[in-house]
């Protein structure tokens, strides 16, 4: 068991590319993050975008949609009415991971781009990583 996460995602140039493609492994990387379950959140400063991840096939692993703040994003999340705080961002917008722990997408896609394959990568990391320190953290309690 490790621990589950919530998992945001932003839309443009991080799912949705500048030519209204969807980026390479969404569907594969969704669902490997779903099934594991950790939580998908889709959030964007445009506004909710469920339109968007239909379109693309992606609605049925979302659980929720928000506007995400365009600054001062922790102290901003309840003004927009984010109630679940995000474990881990993907975002092309450096501030936003300088903000909350997650990945800085490149909003260019790379040749054969493996980018939401890291993503997934780095989320299965966390998600072990803090399983382990609730591990130690039990282990320490029970020798005091
Ligand atoms: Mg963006």
């Amino acid at each position: 068991m490790t621990r589950k996460l919530n998992v945001f995602f932003d839309v443009d140039h991080t799912l949705v590319m500048w030519d209204g493609r969807l980026r390479p492994h969404a569907e594969e990387v969704f669902q490997a993050i779903t099934e594991a379950g950790h939580t998908i959140y889709v959030w964007s400063g445009v506004g909710i975008r469920h339109y968007d991840m239909k379109k693309h096939g992606l609605d049925s692993y979302v659980t929720g949609y928000f506007v995400k703040p365009l600054h001062d994003y922790k102290n901003r999340l309840p003004l927009y009415k984010v109630n679940i705080m995000p474990d881990f961002v993907i975002d092309d917008y450096p501030q936003v991971i300088e903000a909350f722990r997650g990945y800085h997408i490149s909003d260019i896609l790379k040749k054969d781009d493996a980018e939401l394959l890291e993503v997934w990568r780095l989320i299965q990391l966390m998600a072990d990583e803090e399983e382990a320190e609730a591990i130690a953290d039990a282990n320490e309690a029970t020798e005091e």
